[in-house]
């Protein structure tokens, strides 16, 4: 297995500045340097974020002996502004993959698509959120935005859960029940334990893409790209949301409460393709993290936020104004 002696493939793809509008500091101010400083650190390769890549390798290891033609590419995640510093963004799984973006295939038989549609579901034995808080209306409603944004047309269906454990990151069940799964609220000691440690407390939501692809011998993963776009082909959306933060339905997100829909809405915009957007530094008055200029797709969750802003609405539609057409 010649795959593990070379060095982690872990990157953290975003851009670094100081948020001038939230420390308004005065030129040469020494907390700005220490801002800075530390905000290089954001993603790096650190010991948490290693353990994630490594967490996901081993994943993809069990894909390859199952004789899988899928293997997990990368975890998004969506952080609160508590997050440490070192806390990544994105998490690659540790093989040597130069990884490309991915798109869905229209009616791609390896995920038994239905037809142009992307089905969704919502598997109901974690649906409470903080274990009273019934999620799925406003998960139901943050799809049903995206649906309905500009350029839209692309047809999201939802499922019923059939009781079927769907998870992929689990290794269990049937995952291929829907396109995009949501498995529900789940406890921060599992963020921590597959994310890396940190990610009880600094990781709001989480979505994982799988691509389809071949193992070979030696368990390295070949992407396919069926339809010839250069990208690889999505083979299912995995979602899951942190139950250790204190969760509401009624548009309130702040240092202590996060709005269901805002996170729903981010975590979506990943299962139709939307990539991250702004950019990160710390607050150096607060420790926080903040991100600049807004958008749905800001990695920081700085406040409830439903619906596409202007980079959302130009990246949804670069990505589905042709579908199912390129
Ligand atoms: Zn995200």
């Amino acid at each position: 297995m010649t795959r593990r002696l070379v060095p982690l493939c872990l990157l953290a793809v975003f851009t670094m500045a100081c948020n001038e509008a939230t420390t308004s500091p005065e030129p040469g101010d020494a907390s700005v340097a220490e801002s800075q400083a530390l905000f290089k650190k954001v993603g790096a390769a650190t010991p948490a974020a290693q353990k994630a890549s490594a967490h996901l390798q081993q994943l993809n290891d069990q894909l390859a002996q199952a004789g899988a033609d899928y293997a997990v590419a990368r975890a998004e995640l969506a952080l609160s502004p508590k997050a440490g510093p070192d806390q990544a963004l994105i998490v690659f799984a540790n093989d040597r993959m130069l990884r490309l973006n991915s798109r869905w295939v229209p009616g791609d038989a390896r995920r038994f698509a239905d037809g142009a549609n992307l089905t969704h579901l919502y598997y109901q034995a974690f649906a409470l959120a903080n274990g009273s808080i019934d999620s799925e209306p406003a998960i139901d409603a943050s799809f049903e935005t995206w649906a309905a944004a500009q350029c839209g047309n692309v047809p999201l269906v939802k499922r019923a859960d059939q009781g079927v454990f769907p998870s992929a990151v689990f290794f269990g069940g049937d995952p291929f029940v829907a396109d995009i799964v949501t498995l529900g609220f789940l406890p921060g000691l599992i963020f921590d334990l597959v994310l890396g440690d940190g990610a009880a407390e600094g990781v709001l939501g989480v979505t994982f893409t799988f691509v389809f692809g071949s193992f070979d011998a030696d368990g390295n993963f070949t992407p396919s790209d069926i339809d010839n776009n250069g990208l690889e082909d999505t083979a299912l959306k995995e979602v899951w949301y942190n139950d250790d933060f204190a969760w509401n339905t009624d548009g309130v997100t702040d240092i202590d409460n996060t709005d269901i829909e805002t996170v729903a809405f981010h975590e979506n915009g990943h299962a139709l393709e939307l990539g991250h957007f702004g950019k990160i530094a710390i607050n150096a008055s607060s420790g926080m993290l903040v991100v600049s200029p807004r958008a749905a797709m800001n990695a920081i969750i700085l406040g409830t936020l439903r619906s596409p802003l202007g980079t959302d609405n130009s990246s949804f539609c670069g990505n589905w104004a042709k579908w199912p057409n390129r």
